[in-house]
């Protein structure tokens, strides 16, 4: 979904929650994707945590966020580092442990860590 975040990140503020969880799904800038980083609810930081676009700093910020869940995300984001991936191996939530086991033993796990999000798209391995 095509959405205009030239000027700040504030229009995604007036977007139906819905339609915000997309764009921020979508969104390719590094600006807006840090903001909502921090001031997301729970499932919008879980979106920007698995955007192949969030930067660096915004991803180690969210690889220490209070919800496993936004946790998960990181190990699929390309921008991961490896210290903050070597951290979420000895996580302690199990479902973050599933999750970097994924996304280092299996294939969907080496395509989403390149940054590609078409499997995802298409309904692939994790419709
Ligand atoms: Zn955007």
């Amino acid at each position: 979904m095509d959405h205009d975040c030239s000027d700040t990140w504030g229009h995604l503020r007036t977007l139906p929650a819905e339609q915000r969880l997309v764009s921020l799904g979508d969104c390719t800038h590094g600006g807006v994707l840090r903001h909502w980083a921090s001031a997301g609810n729970s499932e919008e930081r879980s979106r920007v945590a698995f955007n192949p676009y969030t930067p660096a700093d915004a991803v180690r910020q969210l690889a220490a966020d209070p919800s496993a869940h936004v946790r998960m995300q990181v190990c699929f984001n390309p921008n991961a580092e490896p210290d903050v991936l070597a951290a979420l191996l000895l996580d302690p939530s199990p479902e973050v442990q599933d999750a970097i086991r994924c996304a280092f033993d299996t294939e969907i796990g080496h395509v989403l860590r390149r940054g590609s999000r078409t499997a995802i798209y298409k309904g692939d391995d994790l419709d």
